[in-house]
């Protein structure tokens, strides 16, 4: 292999830390590598669009990943592979019964009126339905039991029970898996149902893409006579965009003829930045749900169910051992028993504590020894005396500002995550935001020099905590 390939391998895997799954799937997969020259690198992509959204939403993250790899500032272009599947019509209705991994879960019973040639970037996986993620699968506990029920309600009575439904909480905690509950449910009940799930990106990806192709029309039919419609990830919505308007005509349409509408977001309406007014006081019409944190006794709980559904059943300290050592994402905690099942196998051992330390040590070494978003923000509470939420929150107010923007900085110095990655414990900021917060702060601390000591004092905090152990 070439060794500007080997440089994009690392860029690439450079860029997998920095942004979601599923984000990455969808948008990095599908990047071929050209050249890499001059500090120039030339990428190249299947279509117009998918080179349009990189340019938008993704070149700071290709940016940022080339210039840790190459230890430089490199250019990025975008060209088009020369075969431009943009050209065919990948999108189409599917009976429930052929409904099924891999394919796109769109169900009508109407399709002649949508035959028409949508042309999308590419079948990105993001349509179908995980078979696990039905009710029965998902534990409940205080963290989740009032967006459970909600769910499980609108899964039985649609458009009865809440609508719309609006469930948020930070990443990894089961709103996907909610979501996609409801549908699989909607799917077992009804022979013929006329459901879409997707995530809000490929709404809008969707909606650009019939733009381009001059198809409003049937883009505007295939949405609004859905009977449920349920969009993952709301908070892409972009600020003041097209995609945003047609959302909220997409909305009104289905709500006023009594159809269900299921909306999953990283942030309550009110602290999604980029969403309209008149949207989110459209999301607080029905039932407006948190997911919090699992605790202890959820964990295990989980731990347990992941562990059955792999086949196994965990000794009760490995169990323990997982539940103690990761306690905010249940995304990890499977990645967790995924590693274990994984390391067992290969080294052809029982699962005991011994083995899950070993198969864990990186992941649980690694918890300990770095600092979290969570830290910075614990930290800065505390100094500047105010309360978790409002740093959070959208408040203006320089007395939270200040400590806000501070935190943003200490988060970028000290903590692996990207920009985007930071924006989401801020109540869902855009990378832009935080970019500027940390370049604010940076030019402040030259000049003030209580400032200064001020990020000095909680960098060291920060830094003693952590090498203390939790
Ligand atoms: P989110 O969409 O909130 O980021 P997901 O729904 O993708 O999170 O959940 C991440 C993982 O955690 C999935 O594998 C999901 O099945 C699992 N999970 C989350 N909550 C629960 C729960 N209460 N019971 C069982 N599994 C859960
Ligand atoms: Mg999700």
């Amino acid at each position: 292999m070439a060794d500007t390939q080997l440089v994009w391998n690392s860029i690439l895997s450079e860029a997998q830390k920095r942004v979601r799954k599923q984000q990455f799937d969808t948008w990095f997969s599908n990047i071929d590598f050209v050249d890499l020259q001059d500090k120039k690198l030339h990428l190249s992509v299947p279509n117009s669009f998918f080179r349009d959204w990189l340019k938008n939403h993704y070149a700071h993250v290709i940016e940022e990943s080339a210039k840790t790899v190459t230890g430089s500032d490199v250019e990025i272009h975008i060209g088009l592979s020369a075969n431009d599947p943009s050209q065919k019509n990948d999108f189409a209705a599917v009976e429930p019964a052929k409904a099924q991994a891999g394919q796109p879960v769109y169900v009508a019973d109407t399709p002649a009126p949508l035959r028409s040639d949508f042309s999308f970037p590419s079948p990105d996986g993001d349509l179908c339905l995980h078979s696990q993620y039905v009710f029965d699968n998902f534990v409940v506990g205080p963290c989740n039991n009032l967006a459970h029920a909600a769910a499980l309600a609108v899964a039985e009575a649609p458009s009865q029970a809440y609508n719309p439904l609006f469930m948020h909480g930070s990443v990894g905690l089961g709103k996907t898996h909610l979501v996609q509950a409801i549908a699989h449910t909607l799917l077992s009940k009804h022979p013929r149902p006329k459901i879409l799930y997707m995530s809000c990106e490929n709404f809008m990806n969707q909606f650009i893409s019939a733009v381009r192709h001059g198809d409003i029309e049937s883009f505007r039919y295939r949405y609004r006579h859905l009977d449920v419609l349920l969009i993952d990830d709301i908070h892409f919505l972009g600020k003041g965009d097209r995609t945003q308007e047609e959302f909220f005509h997409t909305f009104n349409a289905l709500y006023n003829a009594q159809k269900q509408i299921v909306i999953t977001s990283d942030s309550s309406p009110k602290e999604i930045p980029a969403i309209e007014e008149r949207l989110i006081s459209r999301f607080k019409w029905g039932m407006v749900t948190k997911l919090s944190q699992p605790s202890y006794e959820t964990r295990v709980a989980i731990i347990q169910k992941k562990a059955q559904l792999k086949g196994r059943t965990f000794p009760e300290d490995v169990v323990n051992y997982i539940a103690e050592h990761i306690a905010s994402n249940i995304r990890e905690i499977e990645g967790a028993i995924i590693k274990i099942i994984g390391y067992a196998s290969l080294m052809n051992k029982q699962i005991d504590l011994l083995l899950a330390k070993d198969a864990l040590l990186d992941t649980i070494d690694r918890e300990r020894t770095t600092i979290s978003i969570e830290d910075t923000q614990n930290a800065v509470v505390k100094y500047f005396k105010i309360k978790l939420s409002d740093l959070q929150s959208k408040r203006r107010s320089r007395a939270i500002s200040h400590p806000r923007q501070v935190c943003m900085y200490l988060a970028r110095k000290l903590t692996g995550y990207s920009l985007e990655e930071i924006g989401g414990y801020f109540g869902g900021r855009d990378h832009t935001t935080v970019m500027h917060a940390c370049e604010k702060i940076e030019n402040l601390r030259v000049s003030d020099s209580l400032l200064a000591a001020t990020i000095e004092k909680l960098t060291d905090e920060l830094h003693k905590s952590v090498s203390k152990g939790r």
